[in-house]
């Protein structure tokens, strides 16, 4: 089962993760492991990607050459999700994704109440980085990045945002991946247990 069948389902209980975490979530999720649906199968997929998002205007497009450094910072970006959820290691990550994010291209702006925030600028292609280096470091800033993990189920890694009070969601769906990863510990309590001449019953307990 892919994620879009789950969400028709209505089994996704993941919240979307609040602006501007939520570009880095729909970005690493343009990849469905599991249901191995792969939306930027083109430079123009991911140029029509970047449209949707207000980060391209019309008239210009995208290269092969820029498509790969874009799938590059992609499963870098993958990556510190899983090192959120402890199946990275979180140094190694980070670099990989400043390494992929190198030809971001940042300016600041002030709006007229004094604001200062920082606007992606250069070709279409250091657009799209300089946007995801733009919410990686207001992530960071409010303590909120950490919040975006990758699914401890190996299979999915689906990026999801971590609402939970303490901030120990593992799953992107409890009802998904939770309840089977509950059922593989099940399983193999009971082969364990059955080694040791337990009667199914005595487990639980
Ligand atoms: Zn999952």
């Amino acid at each position: 089962m892919n994620h879009l069948s789950r969400a028709l389902d209505g089994n996704v209980d993941g919240l979307d993760a609040p602006p501007p975490l939520d570009l880095l979530q729909e970005f690493a999720n343009t990849l469905d492991l599991e249901g191995q649906l792969e939306e930027l199968d083109s430079p123009a997929a991911l140029t029509e990607w970047c449209r949707r998002r207000g980060l391209m205007e019309a008239g210009v497009g995208l290269s092969v050459s820029d498509l790969e450094v874009a799938i590059r910072a992609r499963e870098a970006l993958r990556r510190v999700a899983l090192a959120h959820s402890g199946h990275d290691d979180l140094a190694a990550a980070t670099a990989e994704l400043a390494s992929a994010t190198a030809g971001a291209r940042l300016r600041l702006t002030a709006d007229p109440a004094g604001t200062l925030s920082l606007e992606p600028v250069g070709s279409p292609l250091d657009r799209l980085l300089g946007a995801l280096a733009a919410a990686v470091v207001q992530g960071g800033l409010r303590g909120t990045l950490v919040r975006l993990k990758a699914c401890s189920d190996q299979r999915c890694q689906w990026v999801f945002w971590d609402a939970s009070k303490n901030s120990c969601g593992r799953w992107c769906s409890m009802a998904v991946c939770g309840s089977r990863a509950k059922a593989r510990a099940y399983q193999h309590r009971l082969r364990s247990q059955a080694r040791l001449g337990v009667q199914p019953a005595e487990l639980n307990r």
